[in-house]
């Protein structure tokens, strides 16, 4: 846990957010400036500022947290339209907040990026 990190104090209880899920390593809320008509932030529990810093031991973690968002797509009823999941890493990929999270957008077209 991070005193000063946002993600860590929503975990903790300290700042509220709407959880969309919860288990015992992730937690799933909405992103409190949305994007998109659905946009959810997927975040694991434990602090890890970003993606380059994950290592071998978290390749489950990772692999569940985009089983959430697969999950989360159909329960939040865009699995049929699509929808984008999104990793910002570091200053050029837009990260704003250290503490990983993968986006889940949808409802509606997306422009393209890549
Ligand atoms: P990044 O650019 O780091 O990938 O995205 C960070 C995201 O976190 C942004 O979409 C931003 O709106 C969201 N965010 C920042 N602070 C909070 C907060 O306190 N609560 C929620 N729910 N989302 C936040
Ligand atoms: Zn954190």
């Amino acid at each position: 846990m991070s005193e000063d990190c946002v993600f860590c104090r929503i975990v903790k209880g300290e700042l509220p957010s709407e959880t969309v899920y919860e288990d015992d390593d992730v937690l799933a809320f909405r992103d409190i400036n949305p994007q998109a008509p659905v946009h959810v932030l997927i975040i694991p529990k434990r602090h890890i500022p970003s993606l380059a810093d994950v290592g071998p031991d978290d390749t489950e973690l990772l692999g569940r947290m985009l089983q959430v968002a697969k999950t989360l797509a159909e329960k939040l009823d865009i699995a049929a339209s699509g929808y984008r999941v999104v990793v910002n890493c570091g200053r050029d990929g837009g990260q704003v907040v250290f503490h990983l999270h993968v986006h889940l957008l949808g409802g509606q077209l997306l422009g393209r990026l890549a």
